[in-house]
């Protein structure tokens, strides 16, 4: 760099100022936001955007209140009992060494607890996505796509739903810049209850949205199936008896079939003589009846004959046999009577059978994503909190520490550090951001009883109660707004996280 450059840069470098409350160090001019849209100059001075979230038990759900800065607001804060300080809005101290934005003190039970409250940096982190639907999304272990990067991967499918998993360390750095950004901008948007629209390799494509129904290939799912083709034969069996001959739940997993499924045996259900093209597991109950994909019951198929073999007379079928072939959702189902070379004609559904089917749509669950941000918390974040990190771990895995993300309470994994679950419908809108890095933000709480939170190392001298916290605010501002804690909120702090 020549005399003058290096002069033009440190002559830019003093009109702008440096945040650093993340790795970037951005210089901000005056007016101007950082590279995360969270921080901003203002007036010379570095200030978080986003005010920060107390909860009040007080405030009627749907008001929200700025204190020191509404005139509504008394100044006051109730007991500890009905406020809390989330880590939404609360900044992020960095480097780590440095304690937590906001330290509090709160009175519970007559006990005083302590919360540390951060808005920590995850660059180990993802969402678990939880797809409510039978059609086929793609193969376990498929690459899951946005804007063509690769973000996530299929894993094992649960029962009436498909699962990915998003994000992870090694998408977000291990892969090209662009793939780190995409990935960063996906969680983002998913755990902040953005829709975001994904491909996934030789599969489908999707719209996820934690709480809306999933959109597979422009198609709304609205049913989450029943149960299995085997667990529908099961319920409905008894309801069919007399009404029909033969009933055939396709789905991609199990097929069930009443007449040889276990149900229809203790019901004394007749032999039909009927052949399923699939690889039968026990009685009734049939693997691999066709490809996955977006037809009946998950499977590839349009018409559901095409699983179905020759009827053999020998063991029951005869003229007139009358067959309902239904899927798991009761979306698609066909009627027929076999001809008199035992093969099944198209007829109407008789009126005596439509209750059947309209009872599997009745008790099918409306069809949901549901997005769980997971990321370890076990690492340098934990210098905010504690002197001696791994006492903070201990504690938490000892259950004496609790720990919530923008007051929800998390699930931590068992085993060594800080691996928290949260269900991030349960968080307020938009309590999620971004750094560069790339690595998503996400608010965090630790609640520990205060003489627990001295003997781990903790930071007494930084310690204040809420209303001076909420007055003085942090080096990052003192804007702060009150809103009503939802159901799933913790207040209370002690010991385990209640759920
Ligand atoms: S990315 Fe955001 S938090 Fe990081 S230095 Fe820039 S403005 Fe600050």
């Amino acid at each position: 760099m020549s005399d003058l450059e290096a002069q033009a840069s440190m002559q830019s470098k003093i009109e702008k100022i440096r945040c650093d409350a993340c790795p970037v160090m951005c210089f901000i001019a005056e007016g101007n936001g950082g590279a995360c849209d969270r921080y901003a100059n203002h007036g010379g001075r570095i200030v978080r955007l986003d005010p920060l979230t107390i909860f009040d038990r007080r405030v009627a759900a749907g008001d929200q209140i700025k204190p020191f800065l509404g005139a509504d607001w008394d100044g006051g804060l109730g007991h500890g009992e009905d406020v809390f300080v989330t880590a939404i809005g609360a900044g992020t101290t960095y480097p780590d060494y440095k304690p937590a934005p906001f330290i509090v003190s709160r009175e519970l039970d007559g006990d005083d607890f302590v919360t540390v409250v951060t808005e920590a940096i995850f660059s180990y982190c993802g969402v678990k996505v939880k797809i409510d639907t039978d059609r086929h999304l793609g193969h376990e272990g498929a690459i899951v796509r946005r804007d063509g990067e690769a973000v996530g991967l299929v894993i094992t499918s649960e029962y009436g739903s498909q699962m990915l998993s998003l994000g992870g360390v090694d998408h977000l750095t291990g892969g090209s810049k662009a793939e780190g950004r995409v990935t960063c901008d996906t969680l983002m948007q998913l755990c902040n209850k953005q829709a975001v629209e994904l491909t996934i390799d030789d599969g489908a494509s999707l719209v996820v949205q934690a709480g809306k129904p999933p959109i597979v290939d422009d198609r709304v799912e609205e049913r989450m199936r029943v149960g299995c083709g085997s667990a529908t034969i099961g319920m409905f069996a008894s309801q069919w008896l007399g009404l029909v001959d033969e009933v055939v739940v396709v789905d991609d997993h199990i097929t069930g079939v009443v007449s040889e499924h276990q149900a229809g045996k203790v019901l004394d259900w007749p032999d039909t003589g009927i052949k399923i093209l699939g690889r039968r597991s026990t009685p009734g109950r049939y693997f691999q009846v066709a490809q996955p994909g977006l037809g009946w019951g998950g499977t590839d198929i349009e018409d559901p004959l095409t699983i179905l073999g020759p009827w053999n007379a020998k063991k029951g079928a005869k003229e007139g046999l009358r067959l309902l072939m239904v899927s798991t959702t009761g979306e698609q189902f066909a009627y027929f009577e076999l001809d008199d070379d035992l093969v099944p004609q198209p007829k109407p559904l008789p009126d005596t059978l439509r209750p059947s089917v309209d009872l599997i749509a009745e008790n099918c669950e409306p069809a949901l994503c549901t997005v769980l941000f997971m990321g370890g918390a076990g690492g340098s974040l934990r210098s905010g909190a504690t002197r001696n990190p791994v006492r903070l771990t201990r504690s938490v895995q000892q259950k004496n520490t609790s720990v919530t993300s923008g007051g929800v309470p998390a699930y931590v994994w068992p085993g060594g550090g800080i691996t928290m679950m949260v269900n991030v419908l349960d968080l307020p809108d938009n309590a999620f951001g971004y750094v560069p890095t790339p690595a998503i933000v996400a608010p965090l709480e630790f609640t520990v009883r205060r003489s627990d939170y001295i003997a781990l190392g903790g930071y007494e001298e930084e310690i204040r109660s809420i209303e001076t916290a909420a007055r003085e605010g942090s080096e990052y501002g003192a804007d702060s707004v009150v809103i009503a804690p939802n159901d799933r909120t913790v207040l209370t702090g002690s010991g385990e996280a209640a759920d």
